[in-house]
């Protein structure tokens, strides 16, 4: 854990007019919620701020207060390079290293802007000039919760801001289910339902949104796709491009179906593979002490946290990296099975 005095994020941002907040690609309810949050607040004291992400976030989360001011880089490559160079300060939200921001990560590591960075991701990079960082937050959306109090401004956190906080915490946690939440979670929650809040609102705006075709992939995945083993605890589903095709994918189409064989018992680990232009994504979660972020580094070039990671293929085979991936489980069988 490393969080800086609030005198010091005090300081830097009365300095500050022009400010930029930036959160991962493919950025999912966390990363939006966080920034939006930020945004909306930040709004509110009489900052200059704009959202960008590094390439364009799913459909069920346009409706959070303030989504229509964020810029995606990959679609405004021109627009966002000036507006980093006018920055005086740039917030990072909900990542840790710049290649987690594909394009967007060389503008920044060429800005001179001072960088806050507010995270819970594990082993994070040195690039930051002030950090509000806790593996231990269920959610950024926990501490930006947190960095707004500490701050002075619980007062301005209004029903859309609590919108924007409501969604994150509940997206990472599985909606409140996780061991990252923790008495002090349902402390903020209970905060953020005061402002007015309906907990069913955001549910239904985030989870009730399927359309046919995503709903059908769901089940393909689950009835020919998956592979359960048994005697490692493990069960992976692989999807190539065509497949994606067929369901009409759509961006965030496939999140959290990786979650689904943990429902079967004795599940402890799960993978979930998807080809996405050519590029195999992968997805790993696991139950107990086995640490994906380590694996996900370790031979996917990925990260995240102890039960919830991500990676890409070392070859742009989905076959192949399914391949490598189980040559690898018989190594892990006893510490999948570690409670
Ligand atoms: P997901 O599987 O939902 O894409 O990601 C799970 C967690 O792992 C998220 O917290 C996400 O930020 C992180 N993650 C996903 N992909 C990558 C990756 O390629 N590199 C790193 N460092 N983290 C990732
Ligand atoms: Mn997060």
């Amino acid at each position: 854990m490393q969080k800086d005095s609030f005198p010091k994020f005090r300081a830097l941002l009365k300095k500050s007019e022009n400010i930029v907040i930036v959160t991962h690609y493919n950025p999912d309810g966390d990363a939006m919620g966080s920034s939006l949050a930020l945004y909306n607040y930040l709004i509110k004291t009489g900052k200059n701020v704009t959202v960008i992400t590094p390439n364009e976030y799913p459909e069920f989360l346009h409706w959070l207060p303030g989504h229509k001011k964020v810029m995606a880089f990959s679609k405004n490559q021109k627009k966002a390079a000036i507006l980093i160079s006018k920055s005086d300060l740039i917030f990072t939200l909900d990542f840790n290293n710049y290649s987690r921001l594909e394009g967007l990560g060389e503008l920044l590591a060429n800005s001179d802007a001072k960088k806050i960075l507010i995270d819970h991701h594990q082993q994070p990079d040195n690039y930051a000039a002030l950090m509000f960082h806790d593996v231990k937050a269920c959610s950024t959306c926990e501490l930006v919760h947190e960095f707004i109090v500490g701050l002075g401004g619980k007062k301005l956190i209004d029903k859309d801001i609590a919108a924007c906080l409501y969604t994150g915490i509940m997206t990472d946690t599985g909606s409140f289910r996780y061991d990252s939440v923790t008495p002090n979670t349902h402390l903020i929650l209970s905060d953020l339902l005061a402002t007015g809040l309906k907990p069913s609102d955001i549910h239904s705006a985030v989870y009730d949104t399927y359309n046919e075709s995503r709903m059908k992939l769901l089940g393909y995945c689950l009835s020919e796709k998956m592979v359960v083993l048994h005697d490692i605890h493990t069960a992976y589903i692989s999807l190539s491009e065509k497949e994606l095709q067929k369901f009409s994918h759509q961006k965030g189409d496939s999140e959290g179906i990786v979650n689904y064989p943990f429902a079967i018992k004795g599940i402890r680990f799960c993978a979930f593979f998807a080809e996405s232009e050519g590029k195999i994504k992968i997805s790993f979660r696991s139950k107990g002490s086995f640490d994906v972020n380590q694996f996900a580094r370790k031979y996917f070039n990925g990260g995240g946290h102890i039960n919830a990671a991500g990676g890409r293929g070392n070859v742009n085979d989905l076959q192949k990296t399914v391949d490598e991936f189980l040559s690898l489980l018989p190594l892990y069988k006893k510490e999948i099975l570690k409670k």
